[in-house]
This record gives C-alpha cells, sequence and structure tokens, in this order.
C-alpha cells in the first residue's frame, strides 16, 4: 500500500485562535457551537466581511461600483448586511430577487442576470424596477409587451458573450458557444431591435469567468471587455450609463495557491476608469463579486460522531457533509479532489497531530471533507472547522440528500 502524504496548507489566518479556540466574532468556537445549539453550522464574521469590503473600496477607484452577487451566499442576514456595504446586489432569479428587496436592497440598485428567465420573473423585475441583463432576444421581446402592458419601462442591459475567454479561470462563463448573454456578434442587431421596441436601454454586462487568482488575466479580461463594449457602443439606442465588467476575483482554497493582487487590479480599473470619462462621460464602471466577498469570511462547523481506524487509515466520521458543503467534498465542479483547509477548531494548539480523513454521514464514498490530511487528533465530539466556506455553501448543495437535518447558518 503506498500512502502519498497530501500537501500541508498554509494556515488561515484572517481567522485567530485563543488557546485552543477558534474565534469566530469574537466568540471561541465551542461556546458558539453552544449558542447556536446544534451542529453543523455555518458561521460568518461581520468583521471579516466589513474588511474585505474596506479593502475593495481602498484598492479600486473610488467611481467603480462595487456590487454583491448574492448567488454566492443568499443568506437573508448576509445580503442584508451586504447591501449596506456595496453599491448593489445582483440576483439571478425571483427567488433572489425577493431576498434582496425584503434586505432592503435599493430596486435600482438591483440587477437581475441569467438564462432562462421566466415570463412571470421578468414581470416582477419590471414590476420591481430593477435593472434587467437581457440574454436573449426572446426576452427584450417578452419585456416591450410587459413594459406596455404594466405602463412601467423595462431598465435594460445587455449581457454580452463576448469572442474571448478570462484566462486561468475556474469556470468559464463566456467566450465560444455558451448559455449566457448574446454573442458579441449578434449585439448590434438586439440593440436595434431595443431602440425599435423604445425600451430603457442603460449599458453592458460582460461576466467572463469565475475563481480567478491571476491578476493579469482578470486585467486583459477587463480591457477586452472594455474595447468590446466601446465597439459596441455605436449601435446603442441611447447613451452608456453604466458597464459592467464582471468579476471572477478568487479566494485561494488550495495548497500553493496565493491571494489575488489587488493592487494591479485597482490601477488597471483606473486606467479603465479615465477612458471611461471620454468614452461614456457621466457611465459608471460596475464590478460583480460574490465568492471574493464572502468566502473567505466563513466556516462550516461539524462535530466528530466516530473515530474509526481502517487498514491503517484513520478516519473522523462527522455529522454533516457533502449535502451541506457540496464544494469542499469536491463534487461542486472540481475536476480533481482537492482539501479546502480544515482545522479542529477546538484543538487549535494541540500538539499532537496526525494524518486523518474527515467524512460525513452519508453512505456514499464522495462524501469526503478532508483527504488524509495533518490535523489535531481529534475525538467524538470536536470540531472540525472547514475554511473558506462563505461561498457556495447551504444553498449549493444537496441537503434533501439522504434525510439529514438541514444546515443552520449564523452571521456572527
Ligand atoms: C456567479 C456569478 C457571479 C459571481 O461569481 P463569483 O465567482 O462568485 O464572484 C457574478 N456575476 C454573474 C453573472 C454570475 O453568474
Amino acid at each position: 500500500m503506498s500512502t502519498t502524504t497530501p500537501p500541508v496548507h498554509t494556515t488561515m489566518n484572517q481567522f485567530s485562535a485563543a488557546g485552543n479556540e477558534l474565534l469566530v466574532g469574537g466568540l471561541p468556537l465551542s461556546r458558539l457551537a453552544e449558542r447556536v445549539g446544534q451542529t453543523p453550522f455555518y458561521a460568518y464574521d461581520r468583521k471579516l466581511l466589513r474588511t474585505r469590503v474596506a479593502e475593495l473600496h481602498t484598492a479600486l477607484p473610488a467611481n467603480v461600483k462595487l456590487h454583491f452577487a448574492m448567488k454566492a451566499n443568499p443568506m437573508p442576514a448576509i445580503v442584508g448586511f451586504m447591501a449596506c456595504l456595496v453599491d448593489g446586489i445582483d440576483v439571478a432569479s425571483a427567488g433572489e430577487l425577493k431576498i434582496a428587496l425584503d434586505a432592503g436592497a435599493d430596486p435600482h440598485e438591483i440587477s437581475f442576470a441569467g438564462p432562462g428567465k421566466r415570463d412571470n420573473e421578468l414581470r416582477q423585475a419590471v414590476a420591481a424596477g430593477v435593472l434587467i441583463n437581457v440574454e436573449s432576444f426572446r426576452e427584450v421581446e417578452l419585456l416591450a409587451g410587459i413594459s406596455q402592458a404594466l405602463g412601467l419601462p423595462a431598465r435594460i442591459a445587455v449581457r454580452v458573450n463576448p469572442d474571448f475567454e478570462l484566462k486561468g479561470s475556474g469556470m468559464k462563463m463566456g467566450g465560444g458557444p455558451k448559455q449566457f448573454g448574446v454573442d458579441a456578434e449578434q449585439v448590434p442587431e438586439l440593440l436595434t431591435k431595443i431602440g425599435e421596441r423604445n425600451l430603457a436601454f442603460e449599458g453592458f454586462h460582460l461576466f467572463a469567468g469565475s475563481q480567478n487568482l491571476k491578476a493579469e488575466s482578470i486585467c486583459e479580461a477587463q480591457q477586452k471587455s472594455y474595447d468590446l463594449a466601446l465597439t459596441l457602443s455605436r449601435h446603442t439606442p441611447s447613451p452608456i450609463s453604466f458597464l459592467n465588467l464582471g468579476g471572477g476575483f478568487g479566494i485561494p482554497y488550495f495548497p500553493g495557491e496565493k491571494q489575488l493582487d489587488l493592487t494591479s487590479i485597482g490601477q488597471n480599473l483606473e486606467q479603465l476608469s479615465q477612458r471611461a470619462s471620454v468614452d461614456f462621460p457621466g457611465a459608471s464602471l460596475v464590478i460583480e463579486l460574490g465568492r471574493y466577498l464572502v468566502g473567505e469570511a466563513g466556516i462550516y462547523v461539524s462535530r466528530v460522531v466516530d473515530r474509526k481506524v481502517s487498514r491503517g487509515q484513520t478516519f473522523l466520521v462527522v455529522d454533516g457533509g457533502l449535502n451541506h458543503h457540496l464544494s469542499a467534498s469536491g463534487n461542486f465542479g472540481q475536476v480533481i479532489r482537492k482539501n479546502y483547509p480544515v482545522a479542529i477548531g477546538n484543538r487549535m494548539n494541540a500538539g499532537i497531530t496526525e494524518i486523518a480523513s474527515v467524512v460525513g454521514p452519508l453512505c456514499t464514498p464522495l462524501d469526503i471533507l478532508a483527504d488524509r490530511m495533518t490535523l489535531a487528533v481529534a475525538e467524538p465530539g470536536d470540531l472540525v472547522v472547514v475554511f473558506q466556506s462563505g461561498a457556495y455553501g447551504a444553498s449549493a448543495s444537496p441537503q434533501r440528500f439522504l434525510g439529514h437535518p438541514e444546515v443552520n447558518e449564523i452571521l456572527v
């Protein structure tokens, strides 16, 4: 039997510890678990959310608007908190639209994107007065009818499927044949239609991809998006009032990955916003981020139920797994499974470590939270923490699979 030791993670130093206890929102983890009253749970740290937004405000030019793409974390308390910190909320369904409106987000600063918006979702969006990123000719036709029927303007931006990709992106969402947006080559024709139908055209939306840690690639995509929007702007029925350049800012999950270099992205956006002041007077640039805003502020906490040794390998069986945290199990878009950073949250300073695997309670070998990692020696009752869990967690997981209880979420 060959056992290769997986590489060790850099510590997740956005959280600190006091003695053996990880501190979350200033509270020792064991106490927080008592407060929640059950495991597993997700905990999101307000201070870290605030810090992340402040870092972005420092690095990005003041006139670039920052939006939160709430699909990364639609917990109502998070959306309410973020709505007060950022300039707008991006929603991708009528369900998310409801949460954003309930959270008190200004409808004028909400934008709605997504392929396959249903007729009723479009009606709701027009009634709410939010901006709709249209992604097909059908949507434009429907919105013209809805606008007339309701006697309300339909605020429209065109989501463009660019003729380039975001290099080095974890998930490509633009370039080549895609279900998202309208191919750049078809946009002039769509803009003509929007003009004929008297719809309120406001700008362009380009989103090339997600989870990118290479600042140069992001800058290059932003420049290309800008140039494409400039070319297309010759065909717009009215001047552009904003240009959404997408996002794609990644966070480090795996050994060897490093924090994104925000400084060079800020400089690039500074240049683009200077160009925009000439090319699109009065227009603002928008950046929309999901994972980067919330991902590092969240942890997933489960409790060790059993400790087993099978043919020399130690397994910590915990009370939650892929049913709550599909991403950490490696089944949400990963090609080769890698470990998220994991620690025993009530043994942060333990001297004795061992190599153990953390597995969930589901009857499937896919239910792995940590595959042979170096961890503090843990016993039933201990708390296992998965870091980098603030984005694409609870809402992106098959919670009903195998009938275990739903996960709790708290904002501290
Ligand atoms: C998913 C998505 C985002 C957020 O992506 P992150 O990688 O979480 O930043 C932003 N915009 C659009 C259009 C999306 O579909």
